[in-house]
């Protein structure tokens, strides 16, 4: 079978693991702290604080933000169900809104026709690593909050800076699924000191002084537990790998770009194929290579699908839309055209650093046959 992504490690993330485990300090530690320097560095951010998931990442984002109850976000329908799922747990309300099917990401104007007296944020998915206008959007929504669900966009450019600079507040997925991967793991990026300390506390219960300062300094002094926090940190044996992995960034991207471009290059000859591509003011690290159908393929997404498992090819429908699902029943909703065409025609193609041209041949005759050409 040819999967649709598989993380790219060598001997140095199993020596990084040994050299954490040999240390015998295995939780939040050095690492982290070296990692959150070296990540935000990579991202232009001035802060990074590491956390379990890019899930927590962005639940701590709304608590700093101070959004809780009678208060409403923006999220686009179309993404991972986590963008939304933050919302419920601050008890805010998620207000849908569509996007823009070229990028897959809200627009300023996608925005503005979901936005009410009530809403307070707005969470901009990078999806699939394709950067958001997020300049256009700031410029007209200068009231609101904006959070940077930028799950999948580690080292997607935008407008010449990383995707992340100049961010309020942005979150991050170190998912396997994703491309830089420590087996779970996320990161909130921010430039202010302020919001960095706070998330610093709340990801570790509140506490005054972190357990790795405490141990490094020798203070027997007790902690403070200023506010109800949480237990959202990452552990020095994922931070360890998480370094090396961030090495191997550039690599990876300039592969996936190369592999990406050669899909675009090899599927541009069936009729009314959509091939995800950079936008005109940014370039995407093509974290998921997405296809999407014509109404006349002849074929749907579903079947599709199936006629590609059958060949070998590990394949998976496209971005999900969370007002379809039944945990979101009810939930208020602009019109979803777009977000409606997209998820139901959509599918993700396999797209991994290993990944050699033979096998991408193959996809792509699958498709060529699918397509009776
Ligand atoms: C993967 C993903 C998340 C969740 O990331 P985790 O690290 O698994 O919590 C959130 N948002 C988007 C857009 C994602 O793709």
């Amino acid at each position: 079978m040819i999967p649709v992504m598989r993380p790219w490690f060598g001997p140095e993330e199993q020596a990084a693991v040994g050299e954490v485990i040999a240390s015998g300090w295995v939780a939040q530690g050095p690492r982290v702290a070296e990692f959150e320097r070296e990540f935000a560095a990579s991202v232009e951010a001035s802060h990074g604080v590491a956390a379990s998931s890019c899930t927590t990442a962005l639940h701590l984002g709304l608590v700093l933000a101070d959004v809780g109850p009678g208060d409403e976000v923006i999220v686009p329908s179309l993404s991972f169900i986590a963008t939304a799922n933050v919302v419920r747990y601050v008890g805010a309300t998620p207000v849908f809104a569509d996007i823009d099917p070229a990028t897959g990401n809200l627009t300023a104007k996608t925005i503005d026709a979901a936005r009410t007296p009530r809403t307070r944020a707005v969470i901009v998915v990078h999806q699939a690593g394709v950067p958001a206008d997020i300049d256009d959007i700031r410029a007209v929504h200068n009231g609101l909050t904006l959070i940077e669900d930028a799950a999948c966009a580690a080292g997607s450019r935008y407008r010449g800076r990383p995707v992340g600079a100049g961010s309020t507040v942005s979150a991050w997925s170190f998912h396997p699924r994703k491309l830089l991967t420590t087996g779970e793991g996320g990161m909130l990026t921010t430039d202010d000191p302020e919001w960095a300390a706070r998330a610093r506390r709340l990801r570790e219960h509140g506490m005054s002084v972190s357990a790795a300062e405490r141990h490094a300094s020798g203070s027997t002094a007790p902690e403070e537990y200023t506010e109800v926090g949480f237990n959202y940190r990452m552990t020095d044996l994922q931070a360890a790998v998480g370094l090396v992995q961030l090495g191997r960034l550039p690599e990876l991207i300039a592969r996936r770009r190369a592999l990406a471009a050669r899909y675009q290059r090899l599927l541009a000859g069936v009729p009314g194929l959509t091939t995800v591509h950079d936008p005109a003011y940014g370039s995407s690290n093509y974290q998921s290579f997405w296809i999407a159908l014509p109404a006349d393929f002849p074929m749907n997404r579903n079947e599709l699908l199936g006629f590609l498992a059958e060949r070998g090819i590990s394949a998976r429908r496209g971005i999900m839309a969370a007002h379809l699902e039944p945990a979101y029943a009810g939930v208020p909703a602009a019109e979803l055209p777009n977000t409606e065409w997209l998820t139901a025609n959509s599918l993700i193609l396999p797209l991994f650093h290993a990944m050699t041209e033979a096998e991408q041949d193959q996809v792509v005759e699958a498709v060529h046959a699918a397509a009776g050409i």
